[in-house]
């Protein structure tokens, strides 16, 4: 079965320079007509391509921007991290008039679950004492990953929601408490990356999503940025007293925020997807002890650097350290934070938070069939032999060992590598006009339009 997924190839804008299969962790992407071509399988989300694309032909689906509108209760669920976009002269009261302006009924910080979040997993650390170390859920990018690349380690993935589905949980109750029906009620959720957008749209370990869209949040950051300058320096702005997140909260969601409010005796903190892939390698093979958590993002910087940050993920976290300590000397000063108030809805969401088991599903499975999948796996390995093992992608795959497992699996030619072609060249079993035409098949027909003078 394959995952949702939020980002997509756009063909026509697709230049097929090969840059994101190159730089995709799973090798998910492929060369195909001079198109690149995402096995949805082995994709995660995790947007790597989406940054280093030279064509911006790798999108993210998101919704609608006006759907909120037609709920007269629509709540804007927003992650810390759009706050950390703004420059310091803008508030965080500014930004939610603003929200209010462009015509949201309510506004919420995600993060405003992030303490009964930690309760959660907490809860469930005492109750599985067995299970160690324990990988937060908070980046879906990295539950995707753990379930594709590292399916042994997936019962150690906390099951737990995460503050963004609590905080929609928390908005839709209080909403409902005040007689609002459901239907008048539209929770959308502010996306600062594209596995988000999946998690929203296709939750792990969950049948659906309460949350009714999701928007971009650079493009939610232009809107309201652009609303400021033509409010002009001397607006006036709705004066607003729940905006406040606690200190922990803001920082909850960059890197470090969940390890240091945490009560394991050893935990590490890793982002980075390649630094996340170094250290599960290790894990997975028994190089690490005593370890009792995890908190892995898959982003440099946590999401500061997001996917749909506008800013740079440093000068983004430091204003969200400068916010957090601000919150922390209102907290000194005896003022309540937001986060605070859910309080009153800790008990129900904690025992309403527990999701699924997070199940694996393996990027490898050769086949469905056990012993043809052991027959798949030993012609993979007789073909590496043959195979020049310098990953150079000319048959269209990131390396050799995937176009060997493409071919085993019907979805390449062996006749696509270059040296195996010049080979059978060589030998007069090829002919140079069939030699072009797979190559062409690879990388289209236009890469080379005539004699090149040198
Ligand atoms: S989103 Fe990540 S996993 Fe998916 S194709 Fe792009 S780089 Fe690969
Ligand atoms: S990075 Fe990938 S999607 Fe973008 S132009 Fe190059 S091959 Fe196409």
């Amino acid at each position: 079965m394959a995952f949702y997924h939020a980002l997509q190839i756009e063909e026509p804008s697709c230049i097929g320079c090969s840059r994101c299969m190159k730089i995709c962790p799973t090798e998910a992407i492929r060369i195909h007509g001079g198109k690149a071509a995402i096995q949805e399988h082995r994709c995660i989300d995790c947007g790597k391509c989406y940054e280093v694309c030279p064509a911006q032909a790798i999108a993210i689906k998101d919704d609608d921007f006006e759907a909120f509108k037609k709920y007269p209760h629509s709540v804007a669920l927003l992650p810390a991290v759009f706050m950390g976009q703004f420059p310091d002269e803008i508030s965080v009261s500014q930004v939610y008039a603003t929200l209010y302006e462009l015509g949201f009924a309510h506004v919420m910080e995600v993060e405003s679950a992030a303490m009964i979040y930690k309760e959660a997993k907490e809860r469930y650390a005492r109750e599985h004492p067995d299970v160690r170390p324990l990988i937060s859920s908070f980046c879906p990018a990295i539950v995707r990953l753990v379930q594709i690349k590292y399916p042994s380690l997936t019962e150690n993935i906390v099951p737990i929601k995460a503050p963004l589905d609590l905080s929609a949980m928390y908005a839709l109750e209080e909403l409902q408490s005040r007689g609002i029906p459901r239907e008048e009620i539209g929770l959308f959720y502010v996306t600062p990356c594209a596995a988000k957008v999946s998690a929203v749209k296709a939750p792990v370990g969950e049948e659906k999503s309460i949350i009714d869209g999701v928007i971009n949040m650079n493009s939610l950051f232009n809107r309201v940025y652009k609303r400021m300058k033509d409010n002009g320096k001397n607006h006036q702005y709705k004066p607003l007293t729940r905006q406040r997140l606690s200190a922990d909260a803001i920082l909850s969601t960059l890197t470090n925020g969940e390890r240091r409010i945490c009560t394991a005796k050893r935990s590490y903190s890793i982002d980075g997807i390649e630094n996340v892939m170094d250290f599960l390698d290790k894990l997975e093979n028994d190089e690490v002890e005593g370890v009792e958590f995890l908190e892995l993002r898959a982003c440099d910087q946590s999401c500061a650097g997001a996917l749909l940050s506008v800013d740079n993920r440093f000068l983004c976290g430091e204003r969200m350290y400068a916010r957090a300590r601000k919150a922390a000397e209102r907290e000194r000063n005896g003022e309540m934070a937001r986060d605070r108030e859910m309080e009153k809805y800790q008990d129900y969401l904690i025992e309403h938070s527990t999701v699924d088991e997070v199940e694996p599903r393996s990027m490898m499975v050769l086949d469905s069939d056990i012993g043809k999948a052991l027959e798949k796996m030993e012609r993979i390995e007789k073909m590496k032999v043959h195979l020049p093992q310098i990953d150079c992608g000319v048959c269209g795959a990131p390396t050799c060992e995937a176009f060997a497992t493409d071919v085993v699996c019907d979805r390449a030619h062996l006749e696509q590598c270059v040296f195996y072609r010049l080979h059978l060249e060589a030998k007069g079993k090829m002919t140079l006009h069939e030699g072009r035409t797979n190559m062409y098949a690879v990388w289209g027909d236009d890469r080379i339009s005539g004699e090149i003078e040198v």
